[in-house]
Parts: structure tokens; sequence; C-alpha cells
């Protein structure tokens, strides 16, 4: 049996989710899937300029691993841009760091900070009446 796969941390949702060749309908194009993981290597290893192990760290793996995963993306990217595929940005397997909750039974407010998942239950109360809010 596959080992399962923990989350990786990203610290919030792409802007955008996709990108489209000009000129051209979304429907007539080949389409890469970029994981949002995949994203997030991106982000923080050619935007952010970090190195792969600050990388690697944001995001909760290995060295091996981030490397792995940003190889893929860059790969794929390149491939879209050469040969006017569109992208979207969708999948994986990811916890948002930016993101909160609100628990309607006690009314605390919290973030998935740290933990391997996002939130199902009130880190005060227990309680599992707990929605996604905007920060
Ligand atoms: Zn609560």
């Amino acid at each position: 049996m596959a080992r399962p796969i923990n989350p990786r941390r990203v610290f919030s949702r792409p802007k955008v989710k996709g990108f489209i060749p000009m000129g051209f309908y979304s429907s007539d194009l080949d389409t890469i899937y970029l994981t949002v993981e995949e994203y997030e290597s991106i982000r923080l290893k050619d935007y952010m300029f970090l190195s792969q192990l600050e990388s690697s760290e944001h995001m909760g793996i290995s060295r091996p691993t981030l490397t792995r995963i940003y190889d893929k993306a860059r790969k794929k990217i390149a491939e879209a841009l050469c040969e006017g595929k569109q992208i979207l940005i969708q999948g994986g397997n990811v916890i948002y760091l930016e993101e909160w909750y609100l628990c309607s039974s006690c009314g605390s407010k919290f973030n998935s900070m740290n933990n391997k998942e996002n939130p199902t239950k009130c880190p005060l109360c227990g309680d599992t009446k707990v929605e996604q809010i905007d920060s």
C-alpha cells in the first residue's frame, strides 16, 4: 500500500485559476494541469528567490521532494509556453496557511498554521461547526 502523502504547506491560494495564450479560446486549446504545490514551488524559488532548502522548509517537505515538484512544474510551464497550451492551476494535496476559520459554537477565530490538515474541529471548544472565513 502506498504511504499517504502529508499535505504540502502553501501560503495562500494562487491569484488566478490559470493562463490562456493570447488570441485563443480556452475550448480550442490543450490543457496543462499545474498542481497547487507545483505553483507554490515556482512562487517560492523563482518569485521569492528562496533556496531549495528554504523552499522545502516553507512547504514542509524534503529537499529532494521539493526538487521533484519544482522540476515537474518548470517542464509543464515550458511545454505550455512553447506549444501554446493553456495552464490550469488545480489539484494537489495542500493546506493554505493564510486561511482563517470561525467556530460558530464559541466564536473563536483560528488558522491552520502548523497543522497537518485544514481544521475540522475548533481548537478551543472542540466543536465541528467550523467554517472558512475571509481573513
Ligand atoms: Zn469553538
